[in-house]
């Protein structure tokens, strides 16, 4: 699949910027990092000098060090001037967390339509408890036992344990648009399969690409199902995305990921990540010779052991390809007797 004329990615900014401080990645771009509480510890976040003030992109969960940070890079690198926007790329908690305590303090809020309503609603959406539905979506993806009967006696993550409270209002990002930004004008472009309606600008006055989760270097994003859209193909909508996107690819692009380093190289990473899970496509379905739930379709998809920690991503990711396969006509899926879905190749 790899075509041999793509140049190697390559990462021109090798040292991540320090905690409270910032790396210049061109004129008026700064590179901010924010530390995660888990395996991938870090989101990328990034600060463009509007003349009058800062727009950042992105912000790291809402937690008290995380302000902590923001406080020192506000007063250090971004030299005391004000936020006067806040864009969020996508509504996952790492990258709109501390959307609102910015907005609190004046900015404004420029997002997609989607991640905004799906970031409205979750924050608003508090449980203690795992409700039926969810419960009923593990059942049927063939959740471990045990992890389940943990599950259910636990209080649920809620997205506002992690995310500021988000303001009624914002500025709806929308794909094909084009936005000033920091000394530049930039193209809107939206993915889809990580999140639905991720943004993601091209810059064209330069070479800069703000990539977030929809291009990322060396990991790939978890393309999970949820309970809220059971049925949905994220794996086809991320395949679907890359072809939108590598049009538009170019061997000197600098993208500025949303976790681990700047890269070169768009063309050959978008083959890559295609590639990735076509592979991984194959081996599921070569691994439903037999019959399987979803819970026992890691080792073909990951290929190394999933701990605790990881196992729930696994298992959205894995049911993400499964619905893939099903909804393309590749397997046949039926309630056994547990209730958990057997997915078969045909
Ligand atoms: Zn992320």
């Amino acid at each position: 699949m790899t075509d041999g004329n793509l140049a190697p990615l390559r990462y021109p900014f090798g040292e991540p910027p320090k905690e409270g401080e910032a790396v210049t990645i061109g004129h008026g771009v700064l590179w901010i990092r924010i530390p995660l509480p888990m395996a991938l510890d870090h989101v990328n976040c990034y600060a463009l000098d509007d003349g009058d003030g800062w727009t950042i992109v992105d912000t790291g969960f809402a937690s008290k060090r995380s302000r902590k940070i923001w406080e020192a890079v506000l007063s250090g690198p971004l030299g005391g001037r004000p936020v006067r926007r806040v864009i969020v790329t996508h509504h996952h908690p790492d990258h709109v967390g501390l959307a609102g305590w910015f907005i609190q303090q004046g900015a404004e809020l420029w997002m997609p339509r989607t991640g905004w309503l799906m970031a409205r609603m979750m924050v608003l959406d508090k449980q203690s408890t795992y409700l039926e539905e969810t419960l009923a979506f593990y059942r049927k993806s063939g959740m471990d036992p045990a992890i389940f009967e943990n599950r259910r006696g636990e209080r649920p993550f809620n997205y506002a344990d992690c995310v500021a409270p988000l303001p009624l209002g914002y500025r709806r990002l929308l794909d094909s648009e084009v936005v000033q930004i920091g000394g530049r004008s930039w193209d809107v472009r939206m993915g889809h399969g990580h999140a639905p309606e991720h943004a993601t600008f091209w810059s064209l006055d330069d070479s800069l690409v703000l990539g977030g989760d929809q291009l990322l270097p060396k990991i790939s994003p978890n393309l999970g199902v949820y309970a809220t859209e059971p049925e949905a193909d994220p794996v086809g909508d991320w395949l679907t995305s890359c072809a939108h996107l590598t049009p538009f690819a170019r061997e000197d692009h600098v993208v500025l990921p949303g976790h681990k380093l700047p890269f070169t190289g768009l063309p050959q990473r978008l083959d890559q990540m295609v590639g990735g899970i076509e592979a991984g496509l194959d081996r599921l379905l070569d691994w439903l010779s037999e019959p399987r739930v979803a819970g026992a379709c890691f080792s073909p998809l990951y290929r190394r052991a999933i701990g605790p920690s990881e196992y729930g991503l696994a298992l959205v990711e894995a049911v993400g390809h499964l619905n893939h396969l099903h909804q393309t006509g590749k397997v046949r899926r039926w309630p056994g007797p547990d209730g958990a879905w057997l997915w078969q190749a045909l």
